[in-house]
């Protein structure tokens, strides 16, 4: 099978680890990102240098006209979509739920929960052998926080991540029998620059000490687990999570 990766949100962080451990395996890999041209073309330039294919696209995974927009471009570039990462999300400022805005919870729900539905959908429409596709293997990017619900900080956050665990989960057994896997990773604090969004860019420093491992995790260490996930050594494997927490 000619392996097709595409990374949402895959300019920086978790998302340019996995697409940069991918590269030595065989697929030919979209960068997605939502508005660093500079730093998607620089991780697609280090992906041509170790020898794989690499095209970014900037698109809005929140947005289906955008995702549709992304998977025909994949197409007419590289031929179908064989493996997928959501990975792509946002997050607020820490706030108690009290004074958590409508605008926030919609934003919130629509780029963690709603864009990797909907990018899954489009992939499944290549994928799956219900649909004449060859299989696959996705797998979603949740987060400790879906177990802890990060109270005073981003309940909003955590509960978006606990939907994407049981949209892996019934996904999983959906369509299991139609030759596409479907798992999930649960980071826990890793260091990227996603920190910034949540108004604390130190956070993972401040924090790391009182983890039993008394580190935070790096962005190579989820990768890691996310290309094992995708590849066919996992081929056994779905409906299932691994946690990257560092003992939390
Ligand atoms: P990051 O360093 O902030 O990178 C986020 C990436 O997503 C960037 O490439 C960004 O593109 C892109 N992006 C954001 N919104 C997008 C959208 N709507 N459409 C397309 N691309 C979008 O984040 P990270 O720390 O690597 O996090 C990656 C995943 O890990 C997320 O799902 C996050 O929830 C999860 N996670 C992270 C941690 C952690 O401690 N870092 C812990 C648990 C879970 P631009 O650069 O163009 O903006």
């Amino acid at each position: 099978m000619d392996k097709v990766l595409l990374v949402t949100g895959s300019s920086r962080g978790i998302g340019a680890a996995t697409a940069l451990l991918a590269a030595s395996q065989g697929y030919r890999i979209c960068i997605n990102y939502l508005s660093d041209h500079t730093a998607a073309e620089g991780v697609c330039q280090q992906i041509r240098a170790l020898g794989a294919t690499a095209m970014a696209v900037q698109a809005d995974v929140s947005n289906e006209d955008e995702i549709m927009r992304l998977f025909a471009r994949i197409d007419a570039e590289f031929g179908p979509v064989t493996h997928l990462v959501n990975n792509a999300a946002s997050i607020s400022q820490s706030c108690r739920v009290d004074d958590m805005s409508e605008f926030r919870l919609l934003k919130i729900m629509m780029s963690n929960v709603v864009g990797p539905m909907l990018c899954t959908k489009h992939a499944l429409l290549r994928m799956s052998k219900r649909h004449g596709g060859q299989g696959g293997s996705i797998v979603n990017v949740s987060s400790i926080a879906a177990r802890l619900g990060s109270p005073n900080e981003y309940v909003d956050y955590a509960a978006s991540k606990g939907a994407l665990d049981t949209f892996t989960i019934g996904l999983a057994k959906e369509v299991a029998a139609e030759g596409v896997r479907v798992n999930a990773v649960r980071p826990g604090y890793i260091h990227t620059d996603f920190h910034a969004l949540s108004g604390d860019p130190f956070r993972v420093s401040k924090l790391e000490g009182g983890l039993p491992m008394g580190r935070g995790g790096t962005a190579d260490e989820v990768a890691q687990a996310i290309v094992w996930l995708l590849s066919d050594q996992a081929s056994y494997a779905t409906g299932t999570f691994i946690d990257l927490g560092g003992g939390r």
